[in-house]
């Protein structure tokens, strides 16, 4: 990849610059109100081919479902106000169609008027943002085949989900997929879920992401993993779906959801230099191959912040701090973009999933060596009425511990845990700070050890080789090994690891003869918390003992997900 170099910032402060802004949504919005307090003087053209600057793309889909009702709610900073708070010249319903750099204009068509003309620029904010991917399928193009971006998609999808619609189809089990699966339920229709993948929001590891899908086929959701539309047809009723195994599934109509890609249509037109993806490359202050030329959002090519490589994530809060640094570029501050982190959260019904920096599956790929623990604490003290459980993750260095990313997935508290931690990552903490974070508490919010200082906990001790540990998909083949159930008989009855010998933990001092010391114990309990402290005894009595992770909460989600390795089974 070639890097674009970084160059001194202009320094325009006080002087009349005149910026163009293409595309006024997150990015665009956002570089415009920050340009405008940086320069009071400055004129400011934010050109927006839709009908509304400014709208929260994000609350879309609840528009959809009906959780937000009114129409309105959804445009963020109505236009007078960007014009008469801001002093914006904002032009919704202008599509800009070219950039000559040579020249610093922009062709412009007023898509109202069917016009055209040219506008100067000293300086250029691109943030057009991603266009929905439309798989190459027979009968795609069918009005009955929705995709959700912007508010006139949401209109179409708004007005098919309350025309006695029946039943849906959505293609694609990514972000924007699960939530419009969520509201189109939430209207009662009945929807299938397809997905190409064998787990959905591929973003996160399998075994995290199980309650989730959960919960979407509790409420209803058919959810086909491992599976595609590969043709539409228009029937009387509706549409047909064929799908790649042979299925065929009537439906009132279709949404397509399997990703976005991003728009660099007019920065490849004006020669600035994209990536291979096709995101706009950039410094970190945002510049593009032309230092005049900014793009920011979902548009561009991002750098890793863990792993420092070139990626393509596209999410509202990069975007936001994108416009705020280009615009501070230009006015003459040195701001730098520090990478992406990937942290993201998604509720669908009452679960809750977030992560922050990269998945075991990420590290994998990258081949990068990493520690692993789970836990399943609880949101709040347990004696505090309406506590619920979570499971948490981290994802560390092995040999400094510092933290490569984290998951969560549970009812309440999920994305606090994961915010904390993202906060952990930026600092470039290690799993010895998260022992020591002075997190806020009272019995209704967490607790005095709360979640996060409890991942330090276990991850620093199996830092310091005080906690040995084994997981689940990592079982040494062949299994010359013995499982421990340190359960009580009742648990242990309601279902165990194959093969497993329960023995209670208060009963283990009595029993170390049962035990031999030749072969590796991988103990286990409920959530590895029996586990840690039957490891500690027996490796203090000389067996070569190992805490099964989360314990047998984290073996059950391994399950669901079907990740479970042979040599176990
Ligand atoms: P956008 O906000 O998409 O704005 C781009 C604008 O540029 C568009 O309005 C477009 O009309 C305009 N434009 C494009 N080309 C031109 C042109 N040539 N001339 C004039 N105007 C042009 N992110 C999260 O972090 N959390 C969420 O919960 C979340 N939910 C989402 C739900 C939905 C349904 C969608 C669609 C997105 C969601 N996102 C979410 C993603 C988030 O909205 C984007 O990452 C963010 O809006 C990107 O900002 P942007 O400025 O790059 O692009």
């Amino acid at each position: 990849m070639n890097r674009i170099e970084l160059s001194q910032p202009t320094r325009a402060e006080g002087s009349k610059m005149k910026i163009v802004i293409v595309g006024c949504v997150a990015g665009g919005a956002s570089a415009a109100a920050r340009a405008r307090r940086l320069d009071a003087s400055a004129e400011i053209i934010a050109f927006e081919k839709g009908e509304h600057p400014s709208f929260a793309n994000c609350g879309l889909p609840y528009y959809v479902g009906g959780v937000i009702e009114a129409r309105k709610k959804l445009l963020v900073a109505p236009i007078d106000m960007l014009r008469q708070r801001h002093r914006l010249d904002v032009r919704p319903g202008h599509e800009v169609t070219s950039i000559d750099t040579a020249n610093k204009t922009v062709r412009v068509r007023d898509l109202e008027q069917n016009r055209e003309f040219t506008e100067h620029y000293d300086k250029l904010i691109l943030s057009p943002g991603a266009t929905p991917i439309r798989p190459d399928i027979p009968g795609i193009n069918s009005p009955r085949v929705l995709s959700l971006r912007d508010l006139a998609d949401a209109d179409r999808m708004h007005a098919a989900a309350t025309a006695d619609a029946k039943r849906a189809v959505i293609v694609g089990a990514g972000f924007i997929g699960v939530e419009v699966a969520e509201n189109l339920v939430h209207r009662g229709i009945h929807v299938t879920v397809l997905q190409q993948d064998a787990q959905i929001l591929s973003p996160w590891d399998p075994e995290m992401i199980t309650p989730v899908d959960d919960g979407m086929r509790d409420k209803g959701i058919e959810v086909l993993l491992n599976e595609t539309a590969i043709a539409i047809q228009e029937t009387d009723a509706g549409v047909s779906v064929e799908t790649r195994s042979g299925r065929q599934i009537n439906a009132d109509f279709v949404v397509a959801c399997i990703g976005v890609s991003p728009d660099n249509r007019l920065a490849v037109k004006a020669g600035l230099r994209c990536a291979e993806r096709g995101g706009i490359q950039v410094n970190a202050h945002m510049q593009t191959s032309d230092p005049d030329v900014y793009a920011v959002g979902d548009a561009v090519e991002v750098v890793d912040f863990i792993s420092n490589s070139p990626t393509q994530i596209p999410l509202a809060g990069p975007a936001n701090r994108q416009g705020r640094i280009a615009a501070d570029h230009i006015f003459g501050r040195a701001s730098r973009y520090r990478g992406t982190q990937g942290t993201a959260v998604v509720g669908v019904f009452d679960t809750t999933a977030a992560m922050t920096g990269l998945s075991e599956k990420s590290l994998r790929r990258l081949g990068r060596p990493y520690e692993k623990i789970y836990l399943h604490p609880m949101n709040h003290a347990g004696y505090y009425p309406g506590a619920q459980q979570m499971t948490l993750k981290l994802l560390f260095a092995p040999d400094d511990g510092r933290i490569l990313g984290a998951q969560a997935v549970g009812k309440g508290g999920v994305e606090k845990r994961i915010d904390v931690i993202a906060t952990a990552i930026q600092a470039g903490m290690t799993v010895e700070d998260l022992e020591e974070a002075e997190l806020c508490y009272a019995p209704q919010y967490g607790h005095a050890k709360d979640a996060v200082n409890m991942a330090g906990f276990i991850a620093s001790n199996v830092l310091r080789g005080d906690h040995p540990i084994v997981h689940v998909n990592e079982i040494p083949a062949p299994s010359d090994h013995a499982w421990i159930d340190v359960r009580t008989v009742k648990e242990f009855e309601a279902g165990h690891i194959p093969h497993a010998t329960n023995i209670p933990i208060e009963g283990l001092p009595e029993r170390l003869q049962e035990l031999s010391r030749d072969r590796p114990l991988f103990v286990y309990c409920r959530v590895g918390q029996r586990g840690y402290m039957a490891t500690r005894f027996l490796n203090q009595h000389g067996f070569q003992a190992r805490n099964l992770s989360g314990g047998y909460l984290t073996y059950r989600l391994f399950e669901k997900a079907r990740e479970i390795p042979k040599p176990l089974i």
